[in-house]
């Protein structure tokens, strides 16, 4: 019997690696491009961060989250998102000092979830959080700086920004109790989940994707129509602001988010090109999550993006080959092959990027692997070279040869990629 990956988590293979490095260094280069500086959080937390920060009443805590004991009898849990460790450490670490803070963080991210294309049980996200600023602004520059990232990574087609509003402590009490009376009239027609969430989420019913559910949705009373005039400005100073930049979007009144800290700005980017999984970032306000979580009230604004439906995407559009080597080593005969280990050594020290073939054998067989591994040039180190102290160093792409003297390969290579 051999062991295998536990289900809903896979490997990512070396092949698949150049869309998740494209990945990773787009993302880096923009967010700082933009201010946020990376912050690494712990992959755990003590569960009440989560139950606290998420809330307790989310399908995330409640139903999709890994929870251990830990020897010492500590109830901890994997990560299942990355705001509430950022919130955490922000507070701990006394940050409300040095704001405006802007972070971004990428990793792994953990949910017990029915797995499917798009939907693993441990999957990846980066994402950005910036406390201090209150102003629609922030929430505007924030969406522009993700549809730069779709934009340069060539996956903004079939991408649509939605925006909402969810009011903040004042107008979101009355709403839903508003909202509760309106679908407790109606709950014969609601699915069983959201039948049993009513009391404790009603909110959350307003995006069940139960075709029922949806009907009664449409027909609710909707938050963008019940915001206080603080509320109501942010949200229309935002799309004012988002007109003003030429970025398109559509306000969806029935996208609510799925966890419990939003405020004011909820937004999601969609695309119809990975069927049911289609969400690959959202995000949205949380202004009063710092205090509540015990910090100084301070706003913030955040958001995340599943890295594994971005490679989906990314995968689609590119057919590179992955860890393309320069230059690839070839030795033929004990004597160059003790030989070729000392100058891979002292060429590298200097500068050229070299791969040695590991396995030997015969040059036809060496350079069979040299083509496998995508090498532009191959050098070779056999007998005749060994005495003439040198290397014939061959051209992959146009089969042109020349030898090259020992002391001339860090020069000649070194400037090489
Ligand atoms: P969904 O509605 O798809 O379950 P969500 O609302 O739970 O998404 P968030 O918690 O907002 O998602 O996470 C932000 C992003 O992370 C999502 O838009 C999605 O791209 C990605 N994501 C969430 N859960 C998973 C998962 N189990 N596997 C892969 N990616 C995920
Ligand atoms: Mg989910």
């Amino acid at each position: 019997m051999t062991i295998t990956t536990v289900r809903g988590v896979r490997d990512i293979l070396p092949e698949e690696m150049v869309v998740w490095h494209a990945l990773e260094q787009s993302a880096r280069q923009i967010f700082t491009a933009y201010g946020y500086r990376e912050i690494r959080t712990p992959l755990f937390e003590k569960t009440e961060l989560f139950a606290r920060a998420v809330g307790a009443t989310s399908d995330i805590v409640e139903k999709e989250m890994y929870t251990f004991s830990d020897r010492g009898g500590d109830s901890l849990s994997l990560r299942p998102e990355g705001t509430a460790s950022v919130v955490r450490s922000f507070i701990e670490n006394n940050l409300h000092r040095s704001l405006p803070w802007a972070v971004y963080y990428m990793g792994p991210m953990f949910r017990y979830e029915r797995p499917q294309k798009g939907r693993y049980r441990q999957f990846h996200q980066m994402g950005c959080e910036l406390f201090g600023a209150e102003g629609p602004l922030a929430d505007a520059e924030m969406m522009a700086m993700i549809l730069r990232l779709l934009r340069t990574l060539q996956i903004d087609d079939s991408l649509t920004l939605e925006i909402n509003s969810l009011g903040c402590g004042t107008c979101r009490a009355p709403y839903r109790e508003g909202l509760f009376a309106f679908l407790q009239a109606r709950q014969e027609q609601l699915c069983d989940n959201c039948r049993q969430r009513l009391q404790r989420n009603p909110l959350r019913i307003l995006d069940c994707k139960n075709e029922g559910c949806r009907a009664i949705a449409r027909q609710a009373p909707a938050m963008k129509d019940a915001l206080c005039v603080g509320c109501a400005d942010h949200f229309s100073g935002l799309q004012a602001l988002l007109d003003g930049m030429g970025l398109p979007y559509t306000v969806n009144p029935l996208m609510v988010r799925g966890l419990d800290y939003y405020t004011r700005t909820a937004f999601e980017v969609t695309t119809t090109a990975l069927g049911a999984q289609n969400a690959v970032a959202a995000g949205g306000r949380y202004d009063g999550l710092v205090a509540e979580m015990g910090g100084q009230a301070v706003p913030a604004i955040g958001f995340a993006m599943g890295m594994e439906r971005l490679a989906l995407l990314l995968e689609g559009k590119r057919a590179g080959k992955s860890g393309q080597v320069g230059n690839y080593l070839v030795a033929v005969g004990d004597a160059a092959t003790r030989q070729a280990l000392l100058l891979a050594e002292e060429w590298r020290a200097a500068g050229v990027p070299l791969q040695m073939d590991w396995l030997g054998g015969s040059l036809k067989a060496q350079l069979r692997r040299a083509d496998r591994a995508a090498a532009s040039q191959v050098l070779i180190l056999a007998e005749r070279e060994l005495a003439e102290r040198a290397v014939l160093v061959k051209d992959m792409r146009d089969g042109g040869q020349r030898l090259l003297p020992w002391e001339e390969v860090a020069a000649v290579l070194g400037a090489l990629r």
